[in-house]
């Protein structure tokens, strides 16, 4: 269906199907082919093709004057980050065929300047001043979170928090929660990402596979997102915090078990003792256990803390058949997550401007870190919610999760016996799992069952198979073919059931 320069990092993600033949240097796209990528879709009985082309991130110009500036960018509802080329640097790229070359669609800075343009043509090719390979990573990394403002800020505010964080474990508690509050306040004024939803990410998917479909003429197959003709993912977990958590799960796993629910335990290895006993009868249910770092105290993840640690941590990981990583106070950082060699790590949340270490991928749904699937919190925190925000129940919960489940995401909830001594907490965690005990469009899986589906999912591909399609590889079995036209990720998401994905 389409052949592309180079690999493409939106069909990889979504598995549409796609070859690359990388061009012979002679190609009439000699000239521009050095920073050029381009994806086109083979033609139709009586079409000429249509190609989709970017400059890719890697090969970018040197000149900035062509390479364009790294920033936060707002294109129709979403804002998105990375480099973007001015219409000057497009207009000398344009030596391709394609006649009556125009800026249609404008870029806009934070401030609503017009900065560029999405380029088209009158046959239907396409032209972005951006890599969407770039985009995609830079809110997968929060590596957003670096542009735009000044170092001596970015550092002044990195050295509090890590103020703040080291000396919490000596703090009163009621001195914690009143730092915490003074962080909300601070935080909840970030412009971005949005909270509780920050739509920006799947918007742009949703674009660009509306970008694909006008390019293919009609809709655009890709590997369905879930197994099992489900359309989203429920996912339980907890952080066990402290001995007091640790005698005090079943407030969470009754309620869970007299609803059919299985949920992950995140455990922290030496801060208290955790008896195999418990792990076996966890386990015997249908639970898994995941280790959330080994002291819980600021330094799992720091420096030469961690290096000494982390043998510690994978002895507990092997004694509990652990797999998961979940880290303290969600402390993470895109070049360290995959050292620490789990399975998957759930450290990331979509939004959080209330953690100790704010920011968010955008993310309603998995992606990978080099090798390790990450599976971001998707869910506003119980402690969060409820006692940083006050909250008196579970509407914003369920808000939020019917709204990832309108967009075929993961709703991946993060709660924690400590605080379940809370009346507000208990209830509303009960509501929320009575709202989608009898939801059959939901897969209730565990972290470890989406990370593997996740690798079968990368693993396969869709292959032309006479008229239709079918999937080739580890996800054949449970996976679905299913088809995006135009119109939001949403809309294309809400329709991904049965009758626009087909059967396998
Ligand atoms: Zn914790």
């Amino acid at each position: 269906m389409f052949k592309a320069s180079h690999s493409f990092a939106f069909f990889d993600y979504f598995r549409i199907p796609y070859e690359v033949r990388t061009p012979q240097q002679e190609s009439g796209y000699a000239g521009a082919a050095a920073f050029v990528r381009m994806v086109t879709a083979v033609a139709r009985p009586g079409q000429a093709s249509r190609s989709l082309m970017w400059i890719g991130a890697e090969a970018r110009p040197a000149a900035q004057n062509l390479a364009g500036q790294l920033g936060c960018y707002r294109l129709h509802n979403f804002t998105f980050f990375g480099h973007v080329a001015p219409d000057a640097a497009i207009l000398a790229m344009l030596q391709q065929p394609g006649r009556g070359w125009h800026a249609a669609e404008s870029i806009r800075a934070a401030d609503g300047r017009r900065v560029a343009g999405i380029w088209r043509d009158t046959d239907g090719n396409v032209f972005l001043p951006f890599d969407p390979a770039e985009v995609m990573r830079l809110f997968w990394s929060e590596g957003y979170r670096d542009i735009g403002r000044s170092a001596i800020a970015a550092s002044c505010r990195a050295a509090a928090l890590r103020g703040y964080y080291l000396a919490r474990p000596a703090l009163p508690r009621s001195v914690q929660l009143a730092l915490r509050r003074r962080f909300a306040r601070v935080q909840s004024a970030s412009p971005f990402p949005g909270w509780p939803i920050e739509d920006s990410l799947h918007d742009f998917y949703g674009w660009l596979f509306a970008v694909t479909a006008d390019l293919a003429g009609g809709p655009v197959p890709f590997l369905g997102l879930w197994p099992d003709g489900r359309s989203w993912a429920l996912v339980l977990t907890h952080d066990v915090e402290t001995a007091a958590g640790y005698r005090d799960m079943d407030l969470l796993r009754a309620p869970e078990r007299a609803r059919g629910y299985r949920s992950s335990w995140n455990f922290v290895g030496a801060r208290y003792q955790v008896d195999s006993e418990t792990v076996r009868s966890l386990q015997g249910a249908g639970c898994e256990i995941g280790v959330h770092g080994l002291w819980h105290d600021g330094r799992d993840l720091v420096g030469r803390f961690m290096d000494e640690r982390l043998p510690a941590m994978w002895e507990h990981a092997s004694r509990w058949n652990a797999v998961g990583f979940r880290s303290p106070a969600t402390h993470r950082a895109w070049e360290l997550m995959h050292r620490l060699g789990f399975d998957y790590d759930s450290s990331y949340t979509d939004t959080d401007p209330y953690e100790p270490q704010p920011g968010g991928c955008c993310s309603f749904l998995p992606y990978f870190n080099r090798n390790t699937v990450e599976l971001p919190i998707t869910l506003p925190q119980d402690h969060t919610l409820f006692t940083i925000l006050q909250h008196a129940d579970a509407d914003l919960w369920l808000r939020k999760a019917g709204h990832i489940r309108d967009c075929g995401g993961m709703v991946l909830v993060l709660t924690h016996p400590d605080y379940a001594h809370d009346q507000r907490l208990a209830d509303g965690y009960q509501t929320l799992l009575d709202t989608f005990a009898d939801d059959i469009t939901a897969w209730r899986a565990l972290p470890r069952e989406v990370a593997a589906w996740w690798r079968r999912r990368a693993a396969s591909t869709i292959l032309a198979n006479g008229d239709g399609w079918r999937i080739d590889g580890p996800a054949s079995d449970t996976g679905r073919v299913c088809f995006a036209g135009d119109g939001s990720m949403t809309d294309q998401l809400r329709s991904a059931s049965p009758t626009a994905c087909a059967g396998q």
